[in-house]
């Protein structure tokens, strides 16, 4: 159906919106009033609406149902910009939800400054700069600018006295036509686009632009505008944000930072306790130079775009002295860049305060650490806390009677009294050599930073049998998927069988906010998803962050670890001989050892209100239905 030639009749017949009924959103009100849209139309969305499983924007749903296009959306917002707050179009464009436009309301009021609603969204993340601007753009119909990196016509820009950009948050970009195209920090000021009419003697036609980028570019164009030191000041201000970019993350705490061409812009995220957060975003302008930047520090081929790469660089600025890892991955928008921040400061803490319950604390020292000899393996993902534990551990074993010696790569922290090595390949100071002479060093604990490779693995048995004590880490999703991978390695299963004492599988989850968090029961679905009813869980407590400053409003601050101990006995060693599968293996070790696995470790922490079920779900594997509450806590030595 045409939505215009129906529209007329609509808008003649019913200008405002139906009596009856709930309201409609403020956008789908305006279309209709506008005749984008027909009542008969709505009304059809409105009832495919009600039927949906998961909860849609009636806006959302006009839009599939083809009733309406995203361009004739934004005309039509544009058309009628005066009608329509910012907030709302926030929450119905699907930027922020009702209950986060609320928050910043209320900080709003509280806050005595008066900050503007723009101002509150993006100080307290729930909506980036760029976001932000975007939708201001939307509404005003005025373009988005980033002034930093467009060339300032300089006669334009000295039209003023340069004091004159002190007061005035704005920055002439060039003519066009008979106007001047100017950047405005807030285009809604009425006086400061009168001011720059006056003070220009010209027509103004405004853009929007953030005020850091305003702020940059009248500092550049203040430095002088000869061709030479221009192209200078781009190259500064490239390597002014890379730097920026590192060292905020750094000061984030984050482990990896994520820089991605993306169709209309650069877009930089931090993966900070395991999930991304988008840092800021930058125009697709500087990705050239950007990227070049980086391939210089860590030394890879600058001219090769076609071919992924990888590097690596030592970031020394200040305080801060830190290796980075660095990957060039090549994508349709341009050259992904992901940088792995490595020795960030480890920090050492005790085995008591890793997380792990009260039984399985016990039961680690007793039947893994203080074995003679034998491997203990730690497994779990990249950035699942391994290393935190290997390093736990290594402190507890410490002490003047015995030796440690270490090959890491790299070392993360120093432990006063024992051997660490960092690998260094690049001095040809090589894993293989390193676990060569490792074991000529009288050690009665080696340390195998990761077994990686057969090699490294037969290094590790080989001490086994000789009388040492093995700790190492492994990449494996679960404890028994650790023995399984050592047998895929061409180790002989009695080997295996005879060598292991004992499998630590880990993971990291979101803490729950404390600042925030308050009652409240998981999603009957997620509770399904476990096979748990209500009355299975009844008397946990349950906790979720409400979203605070504190977090970021993410409702989670810091992370805990979720273990699963297994703890080699006979039946088990019998069944790696026997070759068994991994699900019948899986079986005898939660029957004959008192297995508790991550998942069900995870739920006894989420009903505790330490983390949540949605965290489980999220990052747990489920291999195996897990048991009631009640005898998990037992197994566990939890508290109720
Ligand atoms: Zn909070």
């Amino acid at each position: 159906m045409d939505a215009t030639a129906a529209a007329t009749s609509v808008t003649n017949a019913n200008p405002t919106a139906p009596a009856t009924g709930p309201r409609y959103s403020e956008i789908v009100d305006m279309l209709l009033r506008e005749g984008y849209v027909t009542d008969e139309q709505v009304a059809y969305a409105r009832r495919v609406q009600g039927k949906l499983e998961t909860p849609r924007r009636l806006l959302d749903v006009l839009k599939e149902l083809d009733y309406i296009s995203g361009d004739q959306v934004k005309a039509a917002i544009q058309e009628n910009r005066l009608s329509m707050r910012i907030g709302s179009l926030l929450v119905e464009l699907g930027y922020i939800t009702e209950q986060a436009l609320q928050n910043a309301f209320e900080i709003q009021r509280e806050d005595k400054k008066r900050p503007k609603l723009g101002e509150v969204l993006v100080a307290h993340n729930f909506i980036s700069q760029k976001q932000f601007l975007e939708v201001l753009s939307i509404q005003l119909g005025y373009p988005l600018v980033a002034p930093e990196f467009l060339p300032i016509d300089p006669k334009l820009f000295t039209r003023v006295p340069g004091r004159w950009y002190d007061s005035h948050m704005m920055i002439p970009i060039r003519e066009e036509g008979d106007q001047i195209l100017m950047a405005f920090a807030d285009p809604l000021d009425k006086a400061e686009i009168n001011a720059a009419r006056q003070a220009f003697s010209q027509d103004i036609l405004p853009a929007i632009a953030a005020p850091d980028a305003i702020r940059a570019a009248v500092d550049q164009a203040r430095n002088g505008f000869s061709a030479g030191r221009s192209a200078a000041m781009r190259e500064d201000s490239v390597v002014g944000q890379v730097d920026a970019i590192i060292v905020a993350a750094v000061e984030a705490g984050a482990s990896d930072i994520h820089i991605e061409p993306l169709k209309d812009r650069l877009r930089i995220r931090f993966r900070q306790d395991g999930i991304l957060v988008h840092h800021k975003d930058l125009p697709r302008e500087i990705i050239p130079s950007l990227t070049s930047r980086i391939k210089v520090m860590c030394e890879v081929d600058i001219t090769e775009k076609r071919r992924h790469q990888g590097g690596r660089m030592l970031f020394e600025r200040g305080g801060i002295k830190l290796d980075l890892r660095v990957s060039c991955y090549v994508t349709v928008h341009g050259e992904k860049i992901v940088l792995r921040l490595l020795n960030r400061k480890a920090e050492l803490i005790q085995l008591e305060d890793l997380g792990m319950a009260p039984k399985m604390l016990e039961r680690f020292i007793e039947h893994a650490l203080e074995q003679p000899s034998g491997v203990i393996l730690i497994t779990g993902p990249t950035g699942s806390g391994k290393t935190t534990t290997v390093y736990s551990s290594i402190n507890r074993i410490n002490s003047p009677q015995i030796s440690i010696a270490t090959a890491e790569e790299p070392v993360e922290y120093m432990i006063d009294g024992i051997a660490q090595c960092s690998i260094n390949p690049k001095i040809n100071l090589t894993f293989e050599e390193t676990l060569r002479h490792i074991v000529r060093q009288d050690p009665d604990v080696i340390v195998i930073g990761e077994i990686r490779d057969n090699f490294s693995a037969e290094i590790a048995v080989q001490a086994a049998l000789t009388g040492h004590k093995v700790l190492t880490t492994f990449h494996t999703e679960d404890s028994i998927g650790g023995l399984i991978r050592l047998l895929n390695m061409n180790i002989e299963a009695f080997l295996v069988s005879s060598t292991v004492v004992s499998v630590l599988a880990q993971r990291l989850l979101r803490r729950v906010c404390p600042a925030c968090a308050a009652p409240e029961m998981p999603r009957p679905g997620d509770l399904q998803r476990l096979g748990y009813t209500a009355e299975a869980v009844a008397g946990a407590k349950f906790m979720k962050g409400q979203g605070c400053s504190e977090c970021a409003y993410t409702g989670y601050k810091g992370r805990i670890g979720v273990y699963e101990l297994l703890v080699l006995d006979e039946m088990v060693r019998n069944a790696l001989i026997e070759q068994r599968t991994s699900h019948e293996i899986r079986s005898i070790c939660i029957e004959s050892t008192g297995l508790v696995t991550l998942l069900e470790d995870g739920i006894v922490k989420a009903a505790a209100g330490v983390t949540t079920i949605e965290e489980v779900l999220r990052c747990l594997p489920r291999l195996n239905r897990p048991r009631p509450l009640g005898e998990l806590r037992r197994a566990l030595g939890a508290r109720e």
